[in-house]
């Protein structure tokens, strides 16, 4: 690879990894971000009250299939042993998500077994005569009827996207499982955790050469002018922005954090319970303390920091989901089309593919746009 200069627009994942990799081989690579912060949505920071360490945007968890990205993040850090499990809450009662046998079981007031389990939801399926799932609603129907389904999927779907199932693809819930046994891992991948010390620290380690400079509150389209003409850039903002939305604006769903103090040492007893009803404006209450149990005699007693998860619309500065329906995604491929034949830019991560890309499809999509650059 020629030895050149790269501009790396978005010190998020992707952004991090290619700064990496491009210093690495000897690249000089200028990294910048609005943020005062790298790490992106991962960024963590430890809560002075508490002494919490905790996901400024949100719980941030590595599941990880691919072996070769597995041992890729593990050059830079260590992993705890956090498991992570996630529970929901229906008419004031706990059940396990992904539903699995416990819940299943909760749910009907019943005591099945896991042989039993496919007959029962059989029977639960076939009231709603689903032959071919054409929306999320349809698809979640087709594999649990439309009692769960409405428990605990519509809507909470309904408050994360601001649309209605029957608006949405199917493959917005692809990525959780359902099961019959009472395993209770949040994910189906091989490896999942949490970073040591911090995500924060890992980036550091990451971005740890000399090659690479940073430059934090800095927008690029204010200030693309005072770089390089010639250095590649790698953007990875929304791309419709990019381009000055000329094939129109694609929808973002953007987030609210809204942070509480408890005076209790454990609030809610877990690092994620989520409340699926349309009665909550939050889909989620996280409490950071339980993904770092090892540093529990280091937090301030009696006082706990809870987070609730509020989804709403992106008023164009901090969008975080793609929303990849059938119109957005026909906008979005414009975009890339566009992107493709644009001359030293290369577009990447969740806002530049427009993908709803989770951590791992993240870091393998960026080490995929090393090896082409
Ligand atoms: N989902 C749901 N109920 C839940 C959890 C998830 O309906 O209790 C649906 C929802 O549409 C969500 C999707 O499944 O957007 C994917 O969930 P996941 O937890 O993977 O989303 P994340 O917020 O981590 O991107």
């Amino acid at each position: 690879m020629k030895k050149k200069e790269y501009l790396i627009v978005g010190a998020g994942l992707f952004g991090i990894v290619l700064a990496e990799q491009l210093s690495k081989a000897g690249n000089k690579v200028i990294i910048i971000d609005k943020r005062p912060h790298i790490g992106g949505n991962c960024f963590d920071k430890y809560d002075k009250e508490t002494n919490i360490l905790y996901h400024v945007y949100g719980p941030h968890i590595f599941h990880i299939e691919d072996e070769n990205i597995l041992n890729y993040v593990k050059k830079f850090t260590n992993f705890n042993h956090y498991f992570h499990q996630v529970l929901t809450t229906y008419k004031d009662r706990i059940y396990q998500m992904p539903i699995n046998l416990e819940t299943i079981n909760s749910f009907y007031g019943l005591n099945l077994k896991p042989f039993e389990v496919e007959a029962f939801l059989k029977k639960e399926i076939e009231k709603e005569q689903i032959t071919t799932p054409k929306n999320m609603e349809e698809k979640v129907i087709s594999l649990i009827g439309k009692q769960l389904y409405e428990a605990f999927f519509k809507d909470y779907t309904s408050k994360q996207w601001g649309k209605n199932p029957i608006d949405l693809p199917e493959n917005i819930v692809s990525r959780i499982p359902i099961r019959n046994n009472y395993y209770e891992s949040y994910y189906n991948k091989s490896f999942h955790g949490i970073p040591q010390i911090s995500f924060s620290s890992m980036f550091e380690e990451m971005i740890n050469n000399e090659n690479i400079e940073i430059k934090l509150n800095c927008e690029y389209f204010e200030n693309r002018k005072s770089f390089h003409q010639d250095s590649h850039v790698i953007y990875t903002g929304p791309i419709d922005r990019y381009f000055n939305y000329k094939f129109g604006k694609l929808e973002y769903r953007a987030l609210e954090f809204k942070t509480e103090y408890k005076n209790v040492d454990d609030f809610q007893g877990t690092s994620v319970i989520n409340y699926p009803e349309s009665q909550y404006k939050y889909t989620r209450i996280c409490e950071p303390k339980h993904f770092y149990r090892e540093n529990w005699n280091e937090y301030v007693k009696n006082k706990t920091l809870i987070i609730k998860e509020i989804p709403l619309e992106d008023d164009g500065t901090n969008p975080f989901y793609p929303i990849n329906n059938d119109k957005n995604n026909k906008i979005a491929e414009k975009y890339r089309k566009e992107g493709a034949k644009t001359n030293n830019v290369s577009f990447g991560g969740r806002l530049g593919e427009y993908k709803y890309f989770d951590m791992e499809d993240t870091i393998k999509s960026a080490l995929t746009l090393f090896s082409e650059l």
